[in-house]
């Protein structure tokens, strides 16, 4: 039999108190070291803790976004944590990124790793280090107590071992894990580790399943939780001896994150849906450290409708799935959020609706009206909010937005942007009063796609002139409405004249005339003005030509007219 001296010597054996700074192996001074918060009642302790690989989701912002609301809310903390003890997988510059993506959609951390510039990243707050990789000790002085307590021991099982175990498990259909019988290294006497680990073996630390409660079994076991977005869950409860201890002496995300949410106080873990199913490990983790769990809330997962059927976004074929496609492609930071709330929490648009002008952060959220089950993203829905979030943004700010955004993702445009903020401003505001303010504004590359035409530099016909006028009539009718053209005219007295230009030249004064006598004309006003708004946008879809024509200026007007009929 395995006794209390015995489980000793093992724990000595493995995390030894001598040299093992600064703990001495004694969780207690830890407890001592990170006390608890002291916060006002309610107030929300969350936290993000992604892994540094370099590729930041949709799944992230949204999460980072309801973390950061929850405390913010709540007057509480939202800690950033480097959760980077995978280092296989480890992305120079990869925290940064992530830092400056999520500020770029608005989300800002009060603790742990933060980023800025020209400082770069540092850390804050009092219950440090923030990145895993610096919390060794912590982890291994955790492991200590649970191996002393006879609920983890040392697992020699190689990878060949492991991978056969597999393949057996696989053919006879059982589950794959190391559990039951499996587990032949889960309760050796103490001199047989001994001899091994003196002997050199490498090992891991596994936790055992079942140790976390009285009677030790979980076999059919289920266990209750509440989750703070789905309620009530029951589950089986664990029965997988899980690796908490790696062989490179790092802790798995299990344990790690069990640990750290405890001694960093965090009240709340908003995750995503991915880690529901390890959330039994989770909990017995809790119980056998003999610690209190945060309320853990499981977001959903975000999928796409391809062909008839739903399937969930993939790293690997989904673009729009990275945030960064969101900022290269230039959407506003509010619109995707805008977004992501109405497709995530099932109150939000009505709230939108009884408070359209209100900012993002007046929503107030709520954990249970956040969607559980697989939620559809679509680009489209996503391009229509959109719209419906810029046409209220001020010309100046869209100005700005769009210039920022040449800064970074379209440089050979930026230097033009740039150089007049006002004339920008001017030609993002076409026909956006009224009461129908037009919406067709969705992201900073389209918009540029849009309103290239005001700079000579990006103008270009695109499109070809009406069939209703033959190509002959193109120069004509273009000399001829450059002989009547005054940059003085106002509206009414511009569009007379188109109107007279094409009566003399044999097309009605009115699409209805046209319509009504076909064989009478060659076609209507509108298709002179197509041939007129082609040669001066390159295109026959535009915002209003008479407010174009004013920002262009007289000489570019002209200009771009004389080589329009030049070139036919
Ligand atoms: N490191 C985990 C990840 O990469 C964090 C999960 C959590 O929030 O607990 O997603």
């Amino acid at each position: 039999m395995t006794t209390r001296g015995d489980r000793e010597n093992l724990a000595e054996l493995i995390v030894p108190r001598a040299g093992h700074t600064p703990s001495g192996g004694d969780p207690s001074y830890y407890e001592r070291l990170y006390p608890p918060r002291d916060l006002p009642e309610g107030a929300a302790v969350t936290r993000l803790g992604p892994s540094p690989t370099g590729f930041i989701h949709l799944g992230n912002l949204y999460t980072a976004f309801m973390n950061e609301k929850l405390s913010a809310e709540t007057n509480g903390v939202c800690i950033l944590r480097i959760e980077d003890t995978d280092r296989k997988r480890e992305v120079v510059g990869a925290v940064e990124t992530l830092i400056s993506s999520l500020a770029y959609f608005g989300v800002r951390f009060n603790e742990g790793v933060v980023y800025d510039a020209p400082d770069g990243i540092s850390e804050i707050g009092h219950y440090g280090p923030y990145y895993q990789s610096a919390r060794k000790d912590i982890y291994r002085t955790y492991v200590r107590q649970l191996v002393r307590e006879g609920k983890a021991y040392p697992c020699f099982l190689t990878e060949e071992e492991i991978n056969e175990i597999r393949a057996r498990q696989e053919r006879d259909k059982r589950t794959p894990g190391i559990y039951g019988a499996w587990a032949k290294y889960r309760d050796l006497p103490v001199d047989a580790y001994a001899e091994r680990i003196e002997a050199g073996q490498s090992y891991v630390i596994r936790f055992k399943a079942g140790s976390e409660c009285a009677d030790g079994a979980n076999e059919g076991r289920h266990i209750e939780i509440v989750d703070g977005i789905r309620g009530k869950l029951s589950m089986p409860a664990n029965a997988m001896d899980v690796v908490i201890l790696k062989r490179d002496g790092l802790p798995t995300y299990h344990f790690a994150h069990v640990t750290d949410d405890h001694l960093m106080r965090t009240t709340h873990v908003i995750r995503g849906e991915e880690w529901l199913s390890s959330l039994p490990i989770h909990v017995a983790l809790f119980e056998a450290l003999g610690f209190t769990p945060p309320i853990y809330c499981h977001s959903t997962v975000l999928m796409k409708s391809e062909g008839g059927k739903k399937r969930k976004l993939s790293k690997r074929k989904d673009p729009e799935l990275s945030l960064e496609y969101y900022r290269s492609e230039g959407y506003h930071p509010r619109a995707v959020l805008e977004y992501l709330l109405t497709v995530i929490n099932s109150n939000f648009e009505e709230w939108r609706a009884a408070n359209p002008d209100a900012p993002i952060s007046a929503f107030e959220m709520t954990t249970e009206k956040m969607g559980v089950s697989g939620i559809l993203f679509d680009l489209e829905k996503l391009r229509d909010i959109s719209k419906d979030v810029l046409v209220k943004i001020p010309a100046n700010e869209l100005a700005d937005f769009v210039t920022h955004w040449a800064a970074g993702y379209r440089k050979d445009a930026h230097r033009i942007l740039a150089s007049d903020r006002a004339r920008l401003a001017r030609i993002l505001d076409i026909g956006r009063d009224g009461d129908k303010p037009r919406k067709d504004l969705s992201h900073a590359r389209q918009i540029f796609d849009f309103i290239g035409y005001f700079y000579d530099e990006f103008f270009e016909i695109r499109e070809p002139y009406p069939d209703e006028t033959p190509i002959g009539d193109v120069p004509v009718l273009l000399h001829a409405y450059l002989e009547t053209y005054a940059q003085s005219d106002d509206r009414d007295a511009w569009f007379e004249k188109i109107r007279i230009l094409a009566t003399k030249h044999g097309y009605a004064a009115k699409p209805k005339d046209f319509k009504k006598e076909p064989d009478r004309y060659k076609g209507h006003v509108g298709h002179v003005s197509a041939v007129i708004r082609i040669s001066i946008v390159g295109r026959s879809n535009s915002p209003d030509l008479y407010e174009i024509q004013r920002i262009l200026g007289e000489t570019v007007v002209r200009a771009r007219i004389r080589r329009a009929a030049d070139a036919v």
